[in-house]
C-alpha cells in the first residue's frame, strides 16, 4: 500500500489573497477609496478601525454579497507547486475555516470550489473545519498565528506561510511557493525515504563484470 505523504494546505492567506480581496469589499462597502486602508501587520483588523463584531459583520457581506472567495487573487505559484507535488505522489488535503459565519454555507462553499477549478488548483479532499489539527495531516502550511500555534501544540509540523501578520512565529517558515515546494519535498523524502541499499545484499560493485 502506498503511503501518501499529506500535506494540509490553508486557504486565505495560503493560497488566496483574502486580505486583498476584503479590502475591496470593504471599500466598496463603506464608499471609501482602498489605498485609505493601511497593510495589516497584526492579525485581525483593528488596524482598519474595526472592531471584531464589524470585521464579522462586513466579512459575512464580502461573502454573501460581494463573493469574496469568488474573486480572490490567486498567490503567485501556488497552483503550479501544487500540480508539481501532486505529480510527486503527495497528498494535497485543502483545509479552510471559510464557514465560519452562519448562513453563508452555500454561497461560501460554492464560490471556494468555482475559485479552485477557476484557479486549476489540484486536491484529493477539502475540508472545512476549524479544529485544523483533527484533519490528519504529515505536515501543514497556514499563515494564522492562532492555527500555528494550535496545531504545533498538538505535535503537528507547520510551516508558516509568511506574512506581515506573522513575523514573530518562529520555527519553519516559507517566504513564498517556491520555498515552501522545497520544504514539503524534503519533508516528505524524510517520511518515505528512497531506499539506496536493499538488506541482505552485498555492495553494488560485484554486479557488475
Ligand atoms: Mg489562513
Amino acid at each position: 500500500m502506498v503511503d501518501n505523504f499529506i500535506v494540509g494546505v490553508d486557504l486565505d492567506g495560503v493560497c488566496a489573497d483574502y486580505v486583498t480581496g476584503f479590502r475591496r469589499c470593504v471599500a466598496k462597502e463603506l464608499s471609501i477609496d482602498p489605498l485609505s486602508l493601511p497593510p495589516i501587520t497584526q492579525w485581525g483588523y483593528d488596524q482598519w478601525g474595526l472592531s471584531f463584531d464589524d470585521y464579522k459583520e462586513l466579512h459575512r457581506k464580502a461573502v454573501q454579497e460581494y463573493h469574496l472567495f469568488r474573486d480572490l487573487p490567486l498567490l503567485e505559484n501556488c497552483e503550479k507547486v501544487l500540480w508539481r507535488l501532486s505529480d510527486a505522489g503527495i497528498w494535497i488535503r485543502l483545509i479552510t475555516h471559510r464557514l465560519y459565519t452562519n448562513w453563508t454555507h452555500q454561497v461560501a462553499a460554492k464560490d471556494t470550489v468555482d475559485w479552485l477549478d477557476k484557479n486549476n488548483i489540484p486536491y484529493r479532499d477539502i475540508c472545512f473545519m476549524g479544529a485544523k489539527s483533527e484533519v490528519q495531516a504529515d505536515l501543514y502550511i497556514e499563515d494564522a498565528p492562532h492555527n500555528v500555534d494550535a496545531l504545533r501544540e498538538a505535535g503537528n509540523q507547520v510551516i508558516v506561510f509568511d506574512q506581515p501578520y506573522n513575523q514573530d512565529l518562529s520555527g519553519l517558515r516559507a517566504k513564498n511557493w517556491l520555498e515552501a515546494e522545497e520544504i514539503i519535498l524534503a519533508k516528505a523524502a524524510e517520511h518515505n525515504p528512497v531506499q539506496t541499499k536493499l538488506p541482505g545484499l552485498d555492495v553494488a560493485s560485484t554486479r557488475l563484470q
